[in-house]
């Protein structure tokens, strides 16, 4: 009898924009462990890496797998994993170059942590990926150039013991796969209604859109975010599809925990990173050409434009209502365009102080209650009715009322990032 061992599966980059998801390798990879003997200890992990990298796959997720198997056991297991990802993987395109690490071992080193945090929030290369799996004794396996050995080590990495959420996914037929979805709309309308906000994102309220079915080819048939495995299963039962689900499997993700975004002054952001800035309003909100509304803040000398663009559509109303002098924290990520300056594109806006706005009026009449007219330019005022003059000092001065109140407010689900914090996830709540 062998002895028990505990191995971390570390799987990324098998998909492209036509099709497969490294979320479906990873299910079949459990399903397949379990037929073999293997124990898989917790639920599986779904990791979202850095948003704003231009090399990353489609939705960017890796996935880690923890299992315990007898010694005997783990060789087969490996050839199998390996197997998989050949038999899925995307191998055709340019741009999907999968990798796989395997860990042996209970604990996660030190410097694992650290280096998946740095996969989240900055940009890695393979060579660093591969210098890390050779100190920390992790075997991986490149396919073609096998980026993907970088998110393989960070999913392994990342262990969710902060804040996390969790995603059941359907998977449809393979003869079904690039077909349109066929979902009961009133049934998740039924659902959201008896599991929000335990559920969210299921339904975008504002356009009607059902936001648990993606529109790509791939093979999810939906995906049901949830705060805790069980809800997300009672989600999943009320769901009635109209056709048939493969497999399903549930992940436990750091989707909706904002973990991309680092806190920054204005001087220290960079492109392709997610930040949160603290800042005064030093330009009035403007729209541009495409509908988008684009505003600049300043800390302590440095200036940064924020943009919410077209597709983040009532939240640019919000936008236009502020106004110089107003303090916000922005959070967002960038991405550099030519000839543009750095522009943080907003997930959030948190506006933490309203400055005042004073507009000038007329003076009342002190004889005849009536509002007085200007008497010239820098000449005082005149009562039209009774020919009563009052010198320019009597102007009032009144704050107008702001139509935007202090608060956090953000983009609508179908333009939220994967790992973007939604409100509804900031509240406290009661189990
Ligand atoms: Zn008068």
């Amino acid at each position: 009898m062998g002895k028990l061992q505990v191995l971390h599966i570390g799987l990324d980059d098998t998909d492209s924009k036509d099709g497969m998801c490294t979320t479906y390798v990873g299910a079949v990879v459990v399903d397949r462990l379990i037929d073999i003997g293997a124990k898989i200890i917790d639920y599986p992990h779904l990791i979202r890496l850095n948003p704003n990298w231009i090399l990353k796959t489609r939705g960017n997720c890796a996935i880690a797998i923890k299992v315990e198997a007898k010694d005997e056991l783990i060789p087969s297991i490996k050839k199998m994993v390996l197997k998989t990802v050949e038999q899925l993987a995307e191998l055709d395109h340019e741009t999907t170059n999968p990798g796989v690490v395997f860990l042996k071992g209970e604990n996660i080193p030190e410097e694992l942590g650290a280096f998946s945090r740095k996969v989240i929030q900055d940009i890695v290369t393979i060579d660093e990926a591969e210098e890390l799996a050779k100190r920390i004794g992790a075997e991986f396996f490149k396919f073609k150039i096998g980026r993907g050995i970088i998110g393989a080590l960070a999913a392994i990495g990342e262990e969710l013991e902060q804040d996390f959420t969790y995603e059941l996914i359907a998977y449809r037929l393979p003869s079904n796969r690039g077909k349109e979805r066929k979902i009961d709309r009133e049934s998740v309308f039924k659902m959201n209604e008896l599991t929000y906000p335990d559920t969210f994102d299921n339904i975008d309220l504002n356009t009607g859109e059902i936001r648990i079915t993606p529109h790509t080819p791939c093979p999810i048939l939906y995906g049901i975010r949830a705060e805790s495995s069980w809800i997300a299963e009672k989600a999943h039962g009320m769901v009635k599809a109209f056709e048939p689900i493969e497999r399903w499997v549930i992940y436990k993700a750091n989707q909706a925990t904002d973990e991309h975004i680092k806190s920054s002054k204005i001087s220290e952001v960079k492109p392709y990173r997610s930040f949160v800035v603290e800042g005064e309003v030093c330009d009035k909100p403007r729209i541009i050409v495409g509908g988008h509304v684009i505003f600049t803040i300043k800390d302590d000398g440095d200036k940064i434009d924020c943009a919410a663009y077209e597709p983040t559509r009532k939240f640019r109303e919000v936008i236009m209502k502020l106004a110089i002098g107003d303090i916000v924290k922005v959070y967002g990520g960038i991405k550099p365009k030519p000839n543009l300056p750095l522009t943080i594109n907003l997930e959030k806006i948190e506006v933490v102080k309203l400055s005042p706005i004073f507009k000038k009026l007329n003076p009342i009449c002190p004889l005849c209650r009536r509002r007085m007219k200007s008497a010239g330019k820098e000449k005082g005022f005149v009562c039209k009715n009774c020919k009563q003059k009052l010198p320019r000092e009597t102007v009032i001065i009144g704050e107008m009322p702001r139509s935007i109140t202090v608060g956090i407010y953000e983009v609508p689900p179908r333009a939220r990032r994967h790992l973007a914090k939604p409100l509804v996830r900031l509240s406290p709540r009661i189990w």
